[in-house]
Order: C-alpha cells, then sequence, then structure tokens
C-alpha cells in the first residue's frame, strides 16, 4: 500500500477525520473507531512503515517513541493499568497496514490473548 492510499497516513495528515489525542513531529495518536475496551488509542508514526517486521534497524529510536508516546498518553487518561497490543501480519490480526500500537484500557484483560 502505498503512502498516498494508506488510511492511517490519511489520519495523520489530517485529510480523513479522526479523534485525536497526541501529536508531535514523529507521531499521531488517535482514537480507535471501533474500540474494544473503554479506552482504545492507537498511536502511529507519521511516516509511512507498513509492520514491524519491515522496520530497519535505523528505527529502533522511532519504535521507542511510540512505546514511550503510550505510557505518556496511559498517564494523561489515568490508566493505572492497561495492555499494550502489535499486531504483525494478517494471521496475527492486523488488518491496516501502517505500524500502529494500540493501548488499550478501562478493563480487565486476561492472558493469554485471543
Ligand atoms: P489492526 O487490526 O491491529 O490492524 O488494527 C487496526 C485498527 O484500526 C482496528 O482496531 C480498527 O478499528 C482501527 N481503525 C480502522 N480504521 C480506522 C479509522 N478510520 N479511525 C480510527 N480507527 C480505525
Amino acid at each position: 500500500m502505498s503512502e498516498e492510499s494508506c488510511i492511517f497516513c490519511k489520519i495523520a495528515r489530517r485529510e480523513i477525520p479522526s479523534t485525536p489525542v497526541f501529536e508531535d513531529e514523529a507521531v499521531f495518536a488517535f482514537r480507535d473507531v471501533n474500540p474494544v475496551a473503554p479506552t482504545h488509542i492507537l498511536v502511529v508514526p507519521k511516516v509511512h512503515v507498513s509492520r514491524l517486521s519491515e522496520l530497519s534497524g535505523d528505527s529502533v529510536p522511532l519504535l521507542g517513541r511510540l512505546l514511550h508516546t503510550v505510557a505518556r498518553i496511559a498517564e494523561k487518561e489515568n490508566l493505572k493499568s492497561y495492555r499494550v497490543n502489535l499486531n504483525d501480519g494478517r494471521e496475527a490480526g492486523q488488518s491496516v497496514f501502517h505500524l500502529h500500537v494500540h493501548l488499550l484500557g478501562g478493563r480487565p484483560f486476561s492472558w493469554p490473548p485471543g
């Protein structure tokens, strides 16, 4: 999928609507349109990367930044405990091929995940 047609690129460029919760020069975070928990936020890099397994070693700082952003948002959302989920590939549940981290909170979570 190209950057032009990618839905999360369009959301990060504010070309299609979302409910943003955080933005800086590298990262955009917005509420999931189909939440599976009372708090369900997606944190994405602004640069188009299709999935975790396609990241190069040069992108390690970007990954750290995404996770640090998740933790900052969780604090702002007053989440005492939360689940962080990253699906890589269709069989793992990835449906949008722009790297994204799910921040889920506001209810208990079981283990192992389904
Ligand atoms: P995944 O299944 O890990 O690829 O997660 C993709 C997530 O993107 C799902 O939880 C969808 O509900 C969410 N999603 C898809 N389109 C939108 C959108 N336009 N705005 C917000 N969330 C979306």
